[in-house]
């Protein structure tokens, strides 16, 4: 079986094509490097002996794509290529829909054209939007978004379910990631922001290496245990494994949706606490003003992942301590060293 995985160079993309290889998939991987590096592929070498196949390109570019199309024998598309920066979202967000949702819109096009129509797309929590109760359950509407970012992910949500009404062919899984951080284990691929990190996790280990003075934690004074926002950090390897479940499951035509996380919440603090304890390194921080557009407490009702993919989120907070530490002390730099 041969996947096409567009931004698999990216952060999730290059944990999901390692498990896709270890499970007997060819993969093709499609990247422009705007938010990557390509050292990740001789990463991935050294984790699991071959590279995948890649193609340097955009999914805007239909010539492009056909020609992935008519080279390869593609049977499914996993769909990670985008931009994600919330803040940055708001600054440029025709940059936003452009990537985003002309971009997919482009990639199913060229799809339908070659008769390929499976396709796994990366949607967010955010979809749920600022109103909704925890924990969020994949019947509930899509919600007010507050940003481009989080808007373009509803569009293509709602753009994908149109497209299986119109045409039963096609097999459209919808996966809303909650909180994914952490590394592969052998601490050869992890998490790369280029410059200073939006997310919290690069942003603690970046402290913790020393790249960066001390952590600003947003908001102390939410209605929350500590005060601080909660959310649903679920590790890396657990979510590119929920890919490789909803490969599989791809043989069931319409739209599917489901909620990646652990079902549970955390605090900030709590996240800083726990990788002082895991790794013995210390983390400056201070309270600063809370952060616009954020939400204070939100995780995922994940039973329906378990209950018909059969996945649901293994690894432990320690695990997810522990990688994150491996891959950034590893590589104080990420892929430039
Ligand atoms: P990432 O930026 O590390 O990976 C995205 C990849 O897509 C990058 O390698 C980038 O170079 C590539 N790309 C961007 N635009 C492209 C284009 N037009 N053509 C070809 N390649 C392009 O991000 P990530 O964290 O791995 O996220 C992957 C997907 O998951 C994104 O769609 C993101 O919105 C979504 N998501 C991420 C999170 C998260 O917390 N990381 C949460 C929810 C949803
Ligand atoms: N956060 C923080 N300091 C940072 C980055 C993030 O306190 O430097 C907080 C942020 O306010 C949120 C949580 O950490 O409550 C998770 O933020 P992240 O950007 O990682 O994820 P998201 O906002 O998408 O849930």
């Amino acid at each position: 079986m041969t996947v096409l995985v567009t931004g698999g160079a990216g952060y999730i993309g290059s944990h999901t094509v390692v498990q896709l290889i270890a499970q007997g998939s060819q993969v093709v991987v499609l990247d422009n490097l705007c938010n990557s590096n390509p050292e990740v592929f001789n990463r991935i070498e050294d984790i699991i002996g071959v590279q995948p196949t890649f193609v340097e390109g955009d999914i805007r570019d239909r010539e492009c794509l056909d020609s992935i199309f008519s080279t390869y024998s593609i049977d499914s598309v996993i769909h990670f290529a985008g931009l994600k920066a919330v803040g940055e979202s708001s600054q440029i967000p025709l940059n936003y829909y452009q990537n985003n949702v002309h971009g997919t819109l482009v990639l199913c096009e060229a799809m339908a054209a070659a008769d390929v129509k499976k396709l796994i797309f990366s949607s967010s929590a955010t979809v749920y939007g600022e109103d909704a109760p925890v924990p969020y359950e994949e019947t509930m509407p899509r919600g007010k978004t507050s940003n481009p970012y989080g808007t373009s992910k509803a569009m293509v949500e709602q753009i994908l379910t149109d497209l299986c009404k119109s045409d039963p062919e096609w097999s459209v899984t919808l996966l809303r990631y909650f909180n994914p951080i952490g590394a592969h284990p052998s601490g050869c691929i992890g998490e790369d922001p280029k410059g200073i990190p939006n997310n919290l996790m690069p942003f603690i280990s970046q402290v913790a290496v020393g790249k960066r003075k001390e952590l600003s934690i947003f908001g102390n004074d939410y209605p929350t245990t500590d005060g601080t926002c909660e959310r649903d950090y679920l590790h890396v390897m657990d979510l590119a494994d929920g890919h490789v479940s909803a490969l599989s499951a791809l043989e069931y035509n319409g739209v599917h949706i489901y909620n990646l996380g652990t079902g549970n919440g955390l605090s900030v603090l709590a996240m800083v606490n726990s990788f002082m304890d895991v790794t013995g390194v210390d983390v400056p921080y201070s309270f600063a003003d809370r952060r616009d557009g954020d939400l204070p407490a939100f995780w995922a009702d994940a039973s329906k992942a378990e209950k018909e993919l059969g996945w649901s989120a293994t690894r432990t907070l320690d695990q997810m301590m522990e990688d994150t530490w491996r891959w950034q002390s590893n590589n104080p730099n990420g892929y430039d060293g």
